[in-house]
């Protein structure tokens, strides 16, 4: 329950700031287009990309995954993280305790 909660919040976290950081882009990008000023992209843009690198990060922070093959439950490293398929609720990782790679259940981790 607590996990699911977790998650949850995580997820939530996310969503905002992804939808703030999408907003800032097109705005920036419109008044670029539109208007001829590149600055409040210049500013804009690395301050998004910046958001984008902390949210991952808490986002890794928070998480945990259960192998489908074995049900132990590991932390993958941070470029594992990043650079593996996934859907919203799995990630594709090698398990560090069987070995099998396949899609692990996403689980909440005390960050
Ligand atoms: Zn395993």
């Amino acid at each position: 329950m607590k996990n699911k909660k977790g998650l949850r919040k995580i997820r939530g976290i996310m969503l905002v700031v992804g939808i703030i950081m999408s907003a800032i882009n097109v705005c920036t990008i419109a008044l670029w287009i539109v208007k001829g000023m590149w600055v409040p992209f210049a500013v804009g843009f690395p301050l998004v990309i910046l958001c984008g690198v902390l949210i991952t990060r808490m986002y890794y922070k928070n998480t945990m995954y259960i192998c489908a093959e074995c049900n132990a439950t590991f932390k993958p490293t941070f470029a594992q993280f990043t650079f593996s398929a996934h859907t919203p609720k799995t990630r594709k990782l090698k398990c560090k305790k069987c070995g099998h790679t396949g899609y692990c259940v996403e689980t909440y981790a005390q960050g």
